[in-house]
């Protein structure tokens, strides 16, 4: 797919991606709005998408994406990136259905093709990456280049994650070329913390709880404590990540409260669990490795139902 060939005939374009947009989220969403801005002048290009988190601030044209839906907009075409399904373009589904041709560029396996044009590669790293193989290389511009090297390295944990290939790389290189500033990128936007994240980072992992002979962990935050720190769910990025790393553990399950009693839970594996899976049964979705999804319940109730599904993974692989 060429993307300047689906949006020949377009005048109104609108971008979005999914709720809760995460790194691969918002490198995809800014790398293609700031590709258009510059190879199409002439066209009214418009991103919505929730606020992402200030560790983004450095990406380019960030202040310019709308938070606000406009449900009398029709655009004459509408891209949504980095998302699965119709009801993830929260709170701008509406907006995108009422677009004369949609677009979706992803790479969840469990994407149904819910556009009219779809390019979806469940084996690539991010839609970072998918999105590179439709712009013209010559046309990229740091800009873009810093858009898109950011998705990478949040979709990949900087280059770690089993998802990473040859050719992920050699796109990430092809990024550094344009003149990014690679080390600032991964050192503010996916390392950096702040002292009150650490210290979330440093409660969550205090209260951490092993279970299965030490083969899976686990980690909850309340409502009561995030509002004690003041943070919301954008600052408890990494913390799943911090738990997988624990020695002899396979499967990390990290999860904080949305709601009364609803909790958002991640989960990750090293490299037997199918994650991707789990999360289905709860009409979630995500990667073999890294997956997640909302649910109502108590936080021991939702790990004993997790359980019971890590257990019926671990007798079928026996
Ligand atoms: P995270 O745990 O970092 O939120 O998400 C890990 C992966 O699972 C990402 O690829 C994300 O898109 C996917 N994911 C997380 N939560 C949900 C969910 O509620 N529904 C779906 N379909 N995917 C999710
Ligand atoms: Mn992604």
């Amino acid at each position: 797919m060429n993307i300047l060939d689906e949006l020949k005939d377009a005048k109104i374009v609108g971008i979005t991606g999914h709720v809760r947009p995460d790194g691969d989220c918002v490198g995809s969403t800014m790398g293609l709005y700031n590709f258009l801005k510059v190879n199409r002048p002439d066209l009214d290009v418009r991103i919505f998408l929730q606020k992402p988190g200030d560790e983004f601030n450095y990406i380019p044209r960030i202040d310019e994406i709308r938070q606000e839906t406009d449900i009398n907009l029709v655009c004459d075409a509408f891209v949504v990136l980095d998302c699965s399904s119709l009801d993830r373009i929260e709170p701008f589904a509406e907006l995108f259905c009422n677009a004369k041709k949609t677009i979706c560029l992803d790479h969840h396996i469990s994407n149904k093709d819910f556009a009219d044009v779809n390019l979806v590669e469940p084996d690539w790293s991010s839609t970072s990456e998918v999105l590179y193989t439709t712009l013209d290389e010559e046309k990229i511009d740091k800009d873009v280049a810093t858009c898109i090297y950011t998705g990478i390295i949040h979709d990949t944990g900087v280059f770690k994650y089993s998802c990473t290939s040859k050719q992920t790389m050699a796109i990430a290189g092809k990024c550094m070329e344009k003149g990014i500033d690679y080390s600032d990128i991964i050192d503010n936007s996916f390392y950096a913390k702040t002292y009150i994240q650490n210290q979330i980072l440093g409660r969550a992992l205090l209260e951490s709880v092993l279970f299965y002979d030490g083969k899976c962990i686990f980690s909850s935050i309340s409502r009561e404590i995030m509002d004690f720190y003041g943070v919301d769910g954008k600052s408890l990025g990494g913390i799943v990540e911090q738990l997988r790393l624990t020695e002899g553990v396979e499967v990390a399950i990290f999860m904080y409260e949305i709601g009364e009693g609803e909790y958002k839970v991640s989960l990750r594996s090293k490299k037997i669990i199918d994650v991707a899976k789990i999360a289905a049964k709860f009409d979630g979705g995500g990667h073999v490795r890294a997956a997640g999804f909302s649910i109502k319940g108590t936080v021991h109730g939702i790990i004993n139902q997790i359980g019971a599904l890590i257990e019926e993974q671990v007798k079928q692989l026996s």
